[in-house]
């Protein structure tokens, strides 16, 4: 078992509901869940339920499922009460992004002032 791989990856176990979380959003082929240290009053994670470890392994085909990712999180800020205010869209992807999962995720942060540029 890989940690870096779908057996051990914690993500994954999320998606296989071995691990809790407070999940917003799921269907075939997606889910969101908040996420356990908010950086801003709304912060969710979305993420595929296939693996693959960041958007430089994003498999050729993912058009489709990369563009549900970011209308889901159009929605999701809509749900949360920000779609008005604004909300910020962040993929860590790599070692000087900060990524620390190396399961593909997209953070939905808003409900306060964000800092531009970030880090
Ligand atoms: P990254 O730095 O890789 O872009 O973001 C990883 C995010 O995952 C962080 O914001 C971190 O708080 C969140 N996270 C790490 N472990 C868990 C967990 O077990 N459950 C949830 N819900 N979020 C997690
Ligand atoms: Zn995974």
């Amino acid at each position: 078992m890989s940690p870096t791989g779908a057996d051990g990856c914690l993500f994954c176990r999320i998606v296989r509901k071995e691990i809790p979380a407070r999940i917003v959003f799921e269907n075939e082929r997606l889910l969101a869940f908040e996420d356990i240290r908010p950086r801003a009053p709304v912060h969710v994670l979305i993420i595929p339920k296939d693996h693959f470890a960041s958007l430089d392994d994003a498999p050729e085909g993912s058009e489709a499922l990369l563009g549900e990712i970011l209308l889901r999180a159009r929605a999701l800020a809509r749900e949360k009460g920000v779609g008005e205010t604004g909300y910020r869209v962040v993929l860590n992807t790599g070692r000087d992004s900060g990524q620390e999962v190396f399961h593909i995720h997209f953070h939905v942060l808003g409900g306060r002032p964000l800092h531009w540029p970030p880090g």
